[in-house]
């Protein structure tokens, strides 16, 4: 009985025990439930944190996170495992080569920036500073970045360094001589009136210490000057041809109307001459057949009396048609003086630009243009007439003193005075025209050795002794003039570099001096 009793207890005890037992694993397994349900919260988390990197693994983890929400199906989700660990492996080994090419094209890019000298010299030295930054390998996408953001800072920071330098630009001689050709092209071209200031400030301008942007603006306003002037040519030559084709409109009408009054008139005319030829006929049988005399009067003044009808009827007519015939004669008229008065203030206007073409706008001397048609009508003479023919080339002595000292509008207004002079001092028969800048070329004909250095030093002289006036300073402005006589068989344009060349002798003699190549 006391061994059952034992045994019981015992078997109690045990019962006891197992219980405890039963208790502890089911709190390690609660315990270990929520351990798993953290760890796969994580997990989840994790997988899309590494979201957006490789389809392939996107997809997988996806996939993973669906299994892993549902605890049972837990087991599912481990042979996908494998896969995802392969995965996740070669794509940080792709990552970290990415990473590597990157950074290497960082170095490449720096070093190209490192060649720009514009660079200011603080941000070269963060250049510097940065490139040597860049020799340590990059662990994530983050680390790269901020790199290239600070190469775009790089990039920014030059280019504004260099905008902010462009109005320093240093003007080139080829940009000097740019400017100083576009002022001597604007002097050949003629502007209207009230663009005239406007292009002295540009000239002025052009030939100042100009900078690159007053070059580019000059340019530009030039450019759009002249296209307005284009524009109003075309508009003034297309009214002149609208009124043209009115007024021919109207002459056509008149002409027409004419035509058919004249028509429908002539058929009446006829109508009545023949009434009239009718009457006469019966007029003239009336005599032959007649036998009593009394009847043949009343009769005959009747006949007479309808003649006289139709006749009046005609000349009314004809009175008619001869009005008509006036008035319209005299609006065609009104309509064609119109017009040739329209035709002439055209033809004017033409004739106007085609001298305005000829002519140097600020001397008014003849231009080049002009010059050239000149020199070959005296060629021409000289050949066939065998007369002499000399070219006289002048340059203004140390001309761009005046400019400086005192102005270039003041050293326009000498060249005026210089070009009337000149011109004054010559024969009807010889020419001079403004060459270019300060230079003038002068036609002689029909004067004779001798006689030719006698006159240019006169011309010479004379300029000499214009008393100008500078600023209270009397300034003495002095030619150099050297020149050439066509010889026989000479071409033209020979004569002209020996003339030419006589002139830079001059200069080189000392100025002030008339040379004559013999
Ligand atoms: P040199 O005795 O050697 O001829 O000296 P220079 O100063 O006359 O000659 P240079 O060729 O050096 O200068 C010519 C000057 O003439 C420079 C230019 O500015 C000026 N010039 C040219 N055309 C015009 C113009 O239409 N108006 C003004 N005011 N100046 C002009
Ligand atoms: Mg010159
Ligand atoms: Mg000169």
């Amino acid at each position: 009985m006391k061994e059952s009793n034992t045994t019981i207890t015992q078997i109690s005890l045990m019962k006891q025990k197992l219980n405890a037992a039963k208790l502890a694993l089911e709190e390690i397994n609660t315990d270990r439930n929520e351990k798993l349900k953290v760890l796969i919260q994580f997990i989840t988390h994790l997988s899309l944190a590494c979201k957006g990197q490789n389809i392939e693994l996107d997809n997988k983890l996806a996939k993973l996170r669906h299994h892993m929400h549902n605890f049972e199906q837990i087991d599912e989700a481990l042979p996908e495992l494998v896969d995802i660990e392969r995965l996740l492996k070669s794509q940080y080994s792709h990552t970290m080569s990415r990473l590597e090419d990157s950074r290497n094209g960082l170095n490449r890019v720096i070093r190209q920036i490192q060649r720009i000298d514009a660079a200011p010299d603080k941000l070269k030295k963060e250049i510097t500073y940065f490139k040597q930054e860049l020799n340590k390998p990059f662990h994530t996408v983050w680390e790269y970045i901020p790199k290239v953001e600070k190469l775009i800072f790089f990039y920014e920071e030059i280019l504004k360094h260099q905008f902010s330098d462009a109005d320093n630009y240093k003007i080139l001689p080829q940009h000097i001589l740019l400017a100083k050709e576009l002022a001597a092209k604007i002097s050949e071209i003629e502007f209207r009136k009230d663009q005239r200031d406007q292009i002295l400030v540009i000239k002025e301008v052009l030939l100042g210490d100009i900078s690159l942007s007053h070059l580019l603006d000059s340019y530009q306003t030039i450019l759009s000057l002249l296209l307005d002037n284009i524009a109003r040519e075309k508009t003034a030559s297309q009214d002149f041809l609208f009124s043209l084709n009115d007024a021919l409109l109207i002459v056509h009408d008149v002409v027409n109307n004419v035509h058919n009054n004249s028509q429908r008139n002539e058929q009446l005319k006829g109508q009545l001459n023949q009434e009239i030829n009718l009457r006469v006929n019966s007029t003239g049988e009336l005599v032959t057949g007649a036998d009593n005399l009394n009847e043949l009067k009343t009769q005959l003044t009747a006949q007479l009396s309808s003649i006289r009808d139709a006749l009046s009827r005609k000349e009314a007519l004809e009175q008619r048609e001869q009005t008509i015939l006036r008035k319209s004669i005299e609006s065609m008229r009104k309509e064609l003086n119109a017009m040739s008065q329209e035709a002439s203030n055209y033809k004017e206007k033409l004739f106007e630009h085609q001298k305005l073409n000829l002519l140097d706008p600020l001397t008014q001397l003849a231009n080049r243009t002009a010059l050239e048609d000149r020199m070959e009508q005296a060629y021409r003479n000289h050949i066939r007439y065998k007369t002499p023919l000399w070219i006289a080339i002048t340059d203004i002595d140390h001309f761009k003193i005046i400019n400086d000292n005192f102005g270039h509008s003041t050293g326009d207004k000498t060249l005026q005075v210089i070009a009337m002079a000149l011109k004054n001092s010559l024969r009807d028969s010889e020419f001079v025209a403004r060459y270019g800048g300060e230079e003038f070329v002068l036609l002689l004909p029909d004067i004779n050795n001798d006689h030719i250095s006698i006159l240019l030093n006169r011309v010479r002289e004379k300029i000499k002794n214009i008393p100008f006036k500078f600023k209270n300073q009397r300034i003495t402005v002095t030619l150099s003039i050297g020149a050439a006589q066509v010889m026989e068989n000479e071409s033209l344009e020979d004569a002209f570099e020996r003339a030419d060349a006589a002139l830079y002798q001059a200069k080189n003699n000392g100025r002030d001096r008339v040379v004559i190549d013999i």
